[in-house]
């Protein structure tokens, strides 16, 4: 590399200097990018995010990328699963990891590479079509035919994932009795050495959902790409008025189905997303109410009077997975402040637009408001949840 830039440099005259500089550091990016694409000796990890929607997905891609980092493996970061079932093109979209997040902004924590890219420049010559094993628990194989090979095609998401991957898998790699936390990392490091398991590709994610505190802060590595960014700043300069309080309903039929199983017995001190709000500690975990899991009416109008009278918000947004409750909120305020609702074809320019709002009342059980919350985080943003107004402490009327 150093001499490709000596080369250039020398031929340069002080009146060309400038064009020369630049067309050294166009030479060094390229030469940079290749090297980007350099087999690692390492190994890879590769996984489906084959459970759930956004929100589930985020969870597992931020224990996944901490997994990858604790094998010291380059990750091939996945798409997004978009699932498209009631309008076309009707069958599963995948979007690559950087139409909404700069991959680059990873590499600050740990080595990765798009899986397309793994794909069409790696695979090819350092994953040969007659390699391609799949790892997974012996558990997750028993349900096959012959008890002994990988589920990893086998229905939707599956097979539609690994089939955009260009993957058919040869072979199946059983493990069992060990899972993806750290304390197994000698294990994982023992039984598959890279130079024997180059790839470890797995059906699913090597995470836990919900994500463990100890992963929550990688939020930070995921950085809006610049098209979301002018897209969400052009929605907010043109329809918001700042202040503005966001929130995230999350109330439609299947919500109000999962809701449900809070009053049956068995659900722990934990459902779904609940420890952003309850805490993470099982001992110490409030109670989760059904007001924060399923907020009624009277509750979503209580809380956006309360913040919006706090920040002196002069507009509301309102993110909804079926109804906006758009009107009910507008008579609050008399016409005095602008409530809006865009329910986007996007998901993400939802999550964007709550991520930038002055206050954001949330919902604690929802993985969709968790990754809103996070994000605020990052930024020392103010979030409270719908029946919390403080996250971490119980509303005064719950107390009772
Ligand atoms: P969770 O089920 O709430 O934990 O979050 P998930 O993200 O796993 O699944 C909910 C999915 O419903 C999201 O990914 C979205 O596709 C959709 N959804 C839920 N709330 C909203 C919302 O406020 N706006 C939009 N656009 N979509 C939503
Ligand atoms: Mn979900």
């Amino acid at each position: 590399m150093k001499s490709t830039t000596m080369a250039a440099n020398q031929q340069c005259s002080p009146a060309v200097m400038l064009m020369c500089l630049l067309s050294a550091l166009l030479l060094q990016t390229r030469w940079t990018s290749a090297e980007e694409l350099e087999w690692d000796e390492n190994g890879y990890v590769l996984y489906c995010p084959c459970m759930g929607r956004f929100g589930n997905q985020a969870d597992h891609f931020l224990g996944s990328l901490a997994f990858a980092k604790m094998l010291n493996r380059t990750l091939a970061v996945p798409p997004w699963i978009v699932y498209r079932h009631h309008t076309p093109p009707y069958t599963n979209v995948h979007v690559a990891y950087s139409d909404f997040f700069q991959l680059e902004a990873l590499s600050a924590f740990h080595r990765v590479v798009s899986l397309e890219a793994f794909m069409e420049k790696l695979a090819p010559k350092y994953w040969p079509s007659e390699q391609r094993s799949a790892y997974c628990f012996e558990k997750a194989a028993e349900r096959s035919s012959d008890k002994k090979t990988c589920p990893m095609k086998d229905g939707n998401p599956f097979g539609p994932f690994w089939d955009y991957a260009g993957v058919e898998f040869v072979k199946s790699v059983l493990f069992g009795g060990m899972s993806f936390s750290v304390y197994y990392q000698p294990q994982w490091m023992n039984k598959f050495p890279p130079s024997e398991h180059p790839v470890l590709a797995m059906p699913g994610a090597p995470a836990l959902f919900p994500v463990l505190e100890e992963h929550v802060g990688l939020q930070r590595l995921m950085v809006w790409s610049d098209k979301m960014v002018n897209q969400g700043e052009e929605l907010i300069a043109s329809q918001l008025i700042r202040p503005y309080v966001g929130i995230h309903l999350r109330i439609g039929i299947d919500w109000q189905n999962a809701c449900k199983l809070l009053n049956s017995d068995d659900t722990g001190p934990h459902f779904m997303a609940s420890a952003q709000c309850v805490g993470y500690n099982r001992q110490t975990a409030l109670p989760l109410t059904m007001t924060m899991c399923l907020p009624d009416l009277s509750e979503i109008r209580r809380a956006v009077k309360l913040w919006v009278k706090k920040t002196a918000a002069r507009s509301v947004y309102i993110a909804t997975d079926s109804e906006s409750h758009s009107r009910e909120i507008e008579k609050l305020f008399k016409g005095k402040v602008k409530v809006v609702t865009l329910q986007p074809d996007l998901a993400q320019t939802d999550l964007y637009i709550l991520g930038r709002a002055d206050h954001f009342i949330g919902n604690c059980v929802s993985s969709f408001s968790a990754f809103v919350k996070r994000q605020r985080d990052v930024h020392g943003l103010p979030s409270s949840f719908f029946g919390m107004d403080t996250p971490g402490k119980l509303n005064d009327k719950e107390e009772l």
